[in-house]
């Protein structure tokens, strides 16, 4: 009985002791998954107040200042050209004080696309038109009014300083010059524009090294159209290939994808190519998904070049374990509609030739001058030897003239062409013309000047703003590229002498991020933001249209 009456007291004792222990752990775990939970919960709600908050101050911008004849210390207002609507000419017009001058923007294109994106949109991961921004919406959040022109510049003549400009909609890549994207191009309005400064930010378009068959073959990945255009041809080739009997050439060559150019582009959209055929086809077709061939074409012996060595074999592995085919010391040689013809240098030296059957082909090789800065380059004595871009001096104005600045990958200043230099020399451009601004308006002050002793005070003002000009200077922020599989590479550099080289998938967390942080207004950020979260609850669309 007693034994009876103890084991119930253990058992009771255990049971309340193992209830006591059970509490407290809860009460432990609680606390440690509210710090997070509270902590994340906060952070959304700063997050989205500070996003709707910047959305709504985007949306009702304040009331501009009209264009007028002079400036408010009433010397003559000088006319400011900006051509483009790209990183280069966008960032300046955001940041640039368009009181100061009667700006007019031309450019064929009535919107700012955010590239990085771009490899993103064909596959579906990303809306396209989230990654637009109209550039009057820009032009509106400035502090004066902008006149905008959708149009080409075609001529130039820097003796008279005239930009001649012609009617104009987005082209596709500027290579095929298939689509004008316009209907109304047939009465071909055309006009010289005066210019005090000029600002040319006309970027570049991709070259095709004149290699036979690739202008009319492939598709290119450098305009908003261009993903369109992939999108369409991808799934044509899905649609086409499901017709035809497994094992069947027809249907092997239609889903053989090729890319060529191991650089951010290509390697981004390759990966974003095996993520579409992993995550969704996968699931609506999954024996065409199981016959799909992505192929990276590279004519150097590594992909992503422009990173640190060690993220060139992470790359490498992931393409490996995604089952990309990697064709590195690859050159293409010839394209015919359904064929690339290229050719592999081998480790002991000797070449083969290879043939490779293609349903879609995409171009992602680098740029090539368009024809606006070639003109230039014939046009000014002193751009004549210019190959790559527009030759310039330490303040990006164009050698040769007096009043004519390039930015971004039109110019040339020994720096890669990407967005993050565009954005910066945009940047440099804008403040550089606010100082001059001033400086035009001290010199009306000088001239109206009554005495030498007020002549001189407006002189040394002049002289102290004039050695605060300096020159242009980059400052590299790193680079990142998405290698697919949710896996990214960074060179991250912190200051002026540390950087750090990582992969994986933290790192694409951190490409995510950078990403958002970089759209150019709020709304693109959120639109970009719902996109991924969309793709994660829906997968991504796999429509033609
Ligand atoms: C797919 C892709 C992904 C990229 N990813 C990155 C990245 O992740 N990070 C990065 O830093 N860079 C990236 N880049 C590179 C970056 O986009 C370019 O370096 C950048 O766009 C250059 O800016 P830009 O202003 O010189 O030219 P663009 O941005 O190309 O703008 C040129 C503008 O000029 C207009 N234009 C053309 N001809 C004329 C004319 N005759 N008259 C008037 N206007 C004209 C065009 O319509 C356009 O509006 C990427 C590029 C691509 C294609």
């Amino acid at each position: 009985m007693s034994s009876q009456l103890a084991r119930r007291v253990v058992s009771k004792r255990q049971f309340s002791t193992s209830r006591v222990v059970s509490h407290q752990e809860r009460t432990i775990l609680q606390k440690l998954f509210k710090i997070p939970l509270d902590a994340g919960a906060i952070g959304a709600v700063l997050a989205t107040t500070w996003l709707g908050g910047q959305i709504f101050t985007e949306a009702s911008p304040k009331k501009q200042k009209p264009q007028t004849a002079l400036t408010t210390a009433g010397a003559t207002k000088k006319d400011l050209v900006i051509l483009g609507s790209g990183w280069g000419s966008a960032s300046m017009l955001k940041s640039l004080d368009t009181s100061l001058y009667n700006v007019t923007v031309v450019s064929p294109r009535n919107y700012f696309l955010f590239t990085p994106l771009l490899p993103s949109a064909p596959t579906g991961t990303i809306e396209p038109k989230s990654i637009v921004e109209p550039i009057r919406a820009i032009a509106k959040r400035t502090p004066g009014e902008v006149t905008f022109m959708e149009a080409d510049a075609t001529d130039i003549d820097v003796t008279k300083s005239t930009v001649t400009v012609k009617q104009a909609s987005t082209e596709i890549s500027g290579v095929s010059k298939q689509d004008s994207g316009s209907s109304l191009t047939t009465d071909s309005f055309t006009k010289d524009l005066k210019y005090d400064y000029l600002v040319v930010g006309v970027g570049a378009q991709p070259t095709t090294f004149g290699i036979p068959g690739v202008a009319e073959h492939a598709c290119f990945l450098k305009e908003l159209p261009d993903s369109y255009q992939v999108k369409r041809k991808m799934l044509d080739c899905i649609e086409k290939a499901a017709l035809y009997p497994k094992g069947s050439e027809e249907r092997k060559r239609l889903l053989s994808f090729v890319v060529v150019g191991g650089g951010p582009t290509g390697v981004e959209f390759a990966g974003e190519l095996q993520d579409y055929i992993d995550e969704d086809l996968h699931r609506w077709m999954p024996e065409i998904a199981e016959d799909v061939q992505v192929t990276l074409v590279e004519a150097l012996p590594n992909v992503l070049n422009a990173f640190s060595k060690k993220l060139w074999s992470y790359a490498h592995q992931v393409f490996e374990e995604t089952n990309i085919h990697l064709a590195l010391s690859t050159a293409v040689k010839n394209v015919t509609p359904t064929t690339v013809f290229a050719q592999s240098k081998l480790a002991d030296g000797t070449t083969k030739d290879l043939e490779i059957p293609y349903g879609m082909l995409v171009w992602a090789t680098g740029n090539a001058p368009r024809d606006f800065t070639k003109l230039m380059f014939k046009k000014i004595a002193e751009q004549n030897t210019a190959r790559r871009g527009l030759l310039v001096d330490e303040n990006l104005k164009v050698n040769g003239t007096e009043n004519v600045f390039a930015i971004g990958d039109c110019a040339f200043t020994g720096h890669p062409p990407t967005g993050q230099v565009a954005h910066q020399e945009g940047d440099y451009v804008s403040e550089y013309l606010k100082q001059k601004a001033a400086l035009d308006d001290l010199n009306h002050e000088l001239s109206k000047a009554s005495n030498s002793d007020e002549s001189s005070k407006v002189q040394t003002r002049i002289d102290s703003l004039k050695s605060q000009i300096k020159p242009f200077n980059y400052a590299h922020m790193g680079a990142l590229s998405y290698v697919g599989a949710e896996k990214a590479v960074a060179d991250l550099v912190w200051g002026k002498f540390s950087s750090t080289s990582t992969g994986g998938t933290f790192t694409y967390l951190i490409w995510r991020a950078s990403y958002i942080a970089m759209c150019i207004s709020a709304r693109q950020k959120a639109l970009v933001a719902f996109d991924w979260l969309k793709i994660t609850i829906f997968g991504r669309d796999t429509s033609k249209e």
